[in-house]
């Protein structure tokens, strides 16, 4: 990876620990003058960076860090926008190349990320282990309606789900909400699983049913597994099966 001029890597941090992150990422960072992100990462980033010039924006002012990202590039500089786990799963990477059309002499790269999903998924076992959906339950950027479109259309189809965003401090009953209407197509049975600070101190993971999983009390850095037909609890892990036959 070689410094360019008027370079922004747009960069998938992973789930928060550092060795979490991948070996390209943090080329990425080491080839980059500025690292600008939401206050959070860039606290998570620790001391490896610290030499860089650091560049913060809360939360609620992703255009603002964008244009901030592509100011600083024209500027001659090489940039890394960081965002949590993959920056093209619920992150900036498309809003960066929207933006970007403002700015074309500006190049962007996406630099992957582990993203949520498969984090969480390795605590709890391996329930993604066949075809697999996610849906956030943010209505801030997607209508409810269209929500609630695809809760029911993932359990009519017998996808296992991955939930992101699952509550907030103001959508405090949206994961009820949601389990309420996969309730109507799916059985109380169906085991399911969510994980909490996936990647950083106390990570929690929860295996459970899904009726009670509508009753569980979640934050906003937890991310939700609803099972496919195939679905089981295998020693405390909640494992969705291929299919394959096993003679003992
Ligand atoms: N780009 C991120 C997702 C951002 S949306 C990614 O690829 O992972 C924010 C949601 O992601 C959170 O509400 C939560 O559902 C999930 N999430 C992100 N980081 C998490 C973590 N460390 N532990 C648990 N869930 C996390």
């Amino acid at each position: 990876m070689n410094k360019t001029e008027n370079k922004i890597y747009i960069v998938g941090m992973g789930p928060g620990a550092e060795d979490m992150m991948t070996g390209q990422a943090i080329k990425a960072l080491e080839v980059s003058d500025i690292i600008i992100g939401y206050t959070v990462y860039i606290q998570l980033l620790g001391e490896k960076f610290q030499n860089k010039e650091l560049l913060s924006t809360p939360m609620r002012k992703e255009k603002e860090r964008c244009k901030l990202c592509f100011e600083k590039a024209q500027a001659g500089k090489t940039v890394a926008m960081v965002c949590s786990g993959d920056a093209g799963i619920y992150g900036l990477a498309s809003l960066m190349y929207e933006i970007g059309t403002d700015y074309p002499d500006v190049a962007l790269e996406v630099i992957p990320g582990i993203t949520a999903a498969n984090s969480g998924a390795a605590v709890l076992g391996a329930p993604l282990n066949h075809d697999f959906c996610t849906i956030s339950l943010s209505d801030l950027l997607t209508p409810w309606e269209t929500i609630e479109k695809r809760l029911l259309a993932a359990a009519e189809g017998d996808f296992v789900i991955a939930l992101y965003n699952p509550s907030s401090h103001k959508r405090k009953d949206y994961l009820a909400r949601a389990c309420e209407i996969l309730l109507r197509v799916l059985e109380p049975e169906r085991p399911c699983g969510y994980v909490e600070n996936i990647g950083r101190d106390e990570t929690k993971a929860t295996v459970c049913r899904l009726d009670e999983l509508k009753d569980a009390q979640v934050n906003m850095f937890t991310t939700v597994f609803i099972g496919d037909r195939g679905t089981e609890i295998i020693d405390g892990k909640l494992v969705t099966k291929r299919g394959y036959q096993i003679e003992r």
